[in-house]
């Protein structure tokens, strides 16, 4: 088993097989790492790398990206995958129709699925993206039983976050038999020009919990589900939440080989490219070993720059840290 410095066990793994997308979202965090140009990952690396997470005791893993399917190879991939308790991929749905059927036979268990509007032109402005691709690639998930597929819906203000009543009444169609469709509510992460987009999702919480038939704590991060007629809704608030830090269990693989201890930092990446054995092994420690509670970090440096502003002047040596540690280290983003 993996236990960090902060006593957090890592049990998932999310290895992210591409930075390239077929989708523009204006505003990806692109799984906080963005390289100039990704020199990907084969299926047999990739597929060594995961046994040894595998032996060192990971259960689950997520396969990300950029967008996974945009590779030719993705069934491979997901073919060449040791055994885990659950492999499961994040894809945007425009081309799962083409692969629903051949990953599940491939050993894929479930897919996410992100989709922020029902409505083909706003779904457009967002994305770029043909909102019938992704509806047909839900269908496909659904028939191809990659379920319970989970519909991720990042919630921004003055964009989307009316219509998460109609999001709820889209899911209940595939809940009849069973929970196939789950849906998940995420708040929007504040990466630098989205500031005003941001949309606290606690209030949308409050709503669903007063008519929840029943709640379930979940594992990962101490997340909520709620159970209401319609089927399911989880919720993820990772901004400035020290909760969610301190039961983070996930450890991230970026799509040229290196393990990156958390989403919101690239300073502390460890390459294991063409490393095997116990080499392999040693390096994966190391970066284990890195792990921080990002927010805890933020808070602190942020009271003690409060702190410098009360007595009088604000230290410029601590305001650099703190560009650094909360906006720089944040991503490497070109583009958005
Ligand atoms: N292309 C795949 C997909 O669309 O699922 C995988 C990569 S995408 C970066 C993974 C997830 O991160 C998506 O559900 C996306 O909505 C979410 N995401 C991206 N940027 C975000 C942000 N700024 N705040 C919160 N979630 C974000």
């Amino acid at each position: 088993m993996l236990i960090d410095r902060f006593n957090r066990k890592i049990t998932n793994l999310r290895i992210s097989v591409t930075d390239r997308c077929n989708l523009r979202c204006f505003y990806c965090h692109k799984e906080g790492f963005l390289s100039k140009k990704c020199d990907e990952l084969t299926p047999d690396e990739i597929s060594k790398i995961a046994q040894v997470f595998k032996d060192l005791g990971i259960k689950k893993v997520k396969i990300t990206g950029g967008e996974p399917l945009v590779r030719q190879d993705i069934v491979e991939i997901i073919a060449e995958m040791p055994e885990f308790d659950e492999i499961s991929m994040t894809t945007n749905g425009i081309l799962l129709e083409k692969y629903a059927m051949d990953l599940k036979k491939s050993g894929l268990n479930r897919v996410n699925v992100s989709l922020d509007s029902l409505n083909p032109e706003k779904y457009r402005d967002l994305s770029r993206g043909k909102l019938e691709d992704v509806l047909r690639g839900l269908e496909a998930a659904v028939e191809a039983e990659l379920t319970p597929v989970k519909l991720n819906m990042v919630v921004m203000k003055g964009i989307n976050e009316n219509e998460v009543n109609d999001m709820i009444h889209f899911i209940s169609k595939y809940n009849k038999d069973g929970l196939n469709v789950i849906l998940q509510l995420i708040e929007l992460l504040k990466l630098p020009g989205l500031e005003s987009y941001w949309f606290d999702i606690g209030i949308i919480e409050n709503r669903i919990s007063a008519i929840a038939k029943d709640v379930r704590v979940r594992k990962m991060q101490k997340r909520k589900q709620y159970l209401i007629d319609e089927g399911a809704i989880e919720f993820v608030r990772p901004t400035d939440n020290t909760e969610f830090c301190y039961n983070c269990n996930r450890i991230r693989v970026t799509c040229d080989g290196k393990v990156k201890p958390c989403l919101l930092r690239n300073d502390n990446l460890v390459d294991v490219r063409g490393l095997e054995g116990e080499e392999l092994r040693q390096r994966i420690l190391e970066a284990v070993n890195l792990r921080k509670p990002y927010f805890r970090e933020k808070i602190e440096v942020e009271s003690r720059i409060k702190n410098c502003a009360v007595n009088g002047a604000v230290n410029s040596t601590v305001s650099g840290t703190i560009r650094g540690t909360v906006r720089g280290d944040l991503l490497e983003r070109s583009g958005n």
